[in-house]
């Protein structure tokens, strides 16, 4: 018998309608004659408002405590679903992220699953039931709950995926697939039939939040092979596979944005050797996630270093980095918030060139000022004012020919 991992995101369960529309999807599956296992997110919105709740109730609230609140949201949806099911006359099992075998390392909030051995979900397989999995969730070995980052359930789809062999594995949510970039920023933005694991984890780690980025990781580094399709028709999404030849004939695959992108200078640094590494010694000594880096051309000995980050880490800024600028003499540190990122991806980028130029051109003809500038080799990310960030994607776009 194949299996199949399928896995439905917050809207496609958001309301009971909802939830039985995912149960017939299901039933219909089984009757094809696939063994199932669906993994499922908490109901859309419940996950942002138990944060809110915990921040309502604590300043700073314990991350396990976080953690054992979170994984409440994809417990009341397994429960629900396979209520839904087993109103259908099937048979079906909810399980706890614990409870399928997904073991984590112990760091809350963003846990890395370091073992899953799916024992009890064989088990139920094999007498025939339709496994309900609580996505985002897993368990550390000494019994305590943890979750996997925001949009985790997707990792927990994948690593399922890999983890019984399945033959296909199908991500639910509630655009057609993945498309040249959000359909809500860029209307005229087009669905790709097909996308390769590189291009698609760098359109998700800038910005792209139709996949969660280390679940993108988790399945080039086992194979595995997924769709991302949608949940309210039956039209074909978009296969997320390992990278082919004829993939690089397309420059540019997608555009990618980020908001709440900050930008930190440390200016007029004494310019010599050590200098920038103890700013960032610092930098990693405080915990404090970054993204692009920009050193500026030497004036009289002293350089200005910068770098951006998410808005959300810049209260680790000025504690974690204040006495650094002092002990190095450097003149003071300034923070700028309201900033966004543009990325353009394509694995066609390799053997093309002219492309950053047309995106700079494309960016200069919309009247938007580039602050920062940053490539690899399958991307090239502007920083530019918040507030023109879906104006860049959609010239950027039409400049590359991506729309329909
Ligand atoms: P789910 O709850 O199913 O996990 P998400 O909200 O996490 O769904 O992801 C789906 C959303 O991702 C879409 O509604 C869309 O607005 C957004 N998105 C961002 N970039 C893209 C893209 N390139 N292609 C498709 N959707 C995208
Ligand atoms: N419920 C979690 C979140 O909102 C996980 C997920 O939906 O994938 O981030
Ligand atoms: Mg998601």
């Amino acid at each position: 018998m194949s299996l199949i991992v399928q896995k439905y995101g917050g809207t496609s369960v958001g309301n009971p309608e909802r939830i039985k529309n995912v149960a017939r999807r299901v039933v219909a599956a089984q009757e094809q004659g696939h063994g199932v296992v669906v993994v499922v997110s908490a109901m859309s919105g419940v996950t942002d408002n138990l944060i809110r709740l915990a921040r309502e109730c604590s300043p700073n609230p314990e991350e396990r405590e976080m953690d054992v609140l979170l994984a409440t949201g994809e417990q009341t949806t397994i429960a629900l679903t396979a209520m839904a099911i087993n109103a259908l006359g099937k048979k079906a099992i909810s399980l706890t992220g614990a409870q399928a075998g997904i073991v984590t390392d112990g760091v809350h909030t963003k846990a890395k699953i370091s073992d899953l051995t799916p024992k009890q979900l064989k088990q139920h397989l094999d007498d025939g039931y339709i496994c309900i999995v609580a996505g985002f969730q897993g368990e550390t070995k000494d019994k305590r709950i943890t979750t996997l980052g925001r949009g985790g359930s997707d990792l927990t789809a994948i690593a399922l995926a890999a983890a019984v062999k399945a033959d296909l594995c199908q991500i639910f949510t509630d655009v057609d697939g993945v498309y040249t970039c959000d359909p809500r920023v860029v209307p005229t933005a087009k669905k790709l039939d097909e996308i390769s694991f590189d291009e698609m984890l760098e359109m998700a780690s800038s910005g792209s939040k139709v996949m969660q980025s280390r679940s993108v990781e988790f399945a080039k580094k086992f194979g595995v092979v997924f769709e991302v399709r949608s949940s309210f028709n039956d039209n074909p999404g978009t296969i997320v596979k390992e990278e082919t030849k004829s993939m690089e004939a397309v420059v540019v695959r997608g555009v990618s944005i980020e908001k709440n992108q900050a930008k930190v200078t440390v200016r007029a640094v004494p310019d010599r050797p050590g200098v920038a590494a103890r700013v960032f010694t610092a930098v990693a000594a405080a915990n404090i996630v970054i993204d692009m880096i920009v050193q500026n051309v030497s004036h009289d000995g002293t350089t200005d270093i910068s770098f951006t980050l998410n808005k959300d880490e810049l209260p680790k800024v000025e504690t974690g980095l204040g006495k650094v600028v002092k002990e190095i003499g450097a003149r003071s540190l300034e923070i700028e918030s309201g900033y966004g990122k543009l990325s353009i991806i394509g694995v066609g980028m390799r053997s093309h060139s002219g492309v950053a130029a047309k995106m700079f051109e494309a960016l200069s003809k919309g009247g938007i000022n580039i602050v920062m500038i940053s490539t690899s080799e399958i991307k090239t990310a502007v920083i530019i004012d918040e507030a023109k960030l879906t104006d860049g994607a959609n010239v950027v776009h039409e400049a590359f020919g991506l729309g329909k």
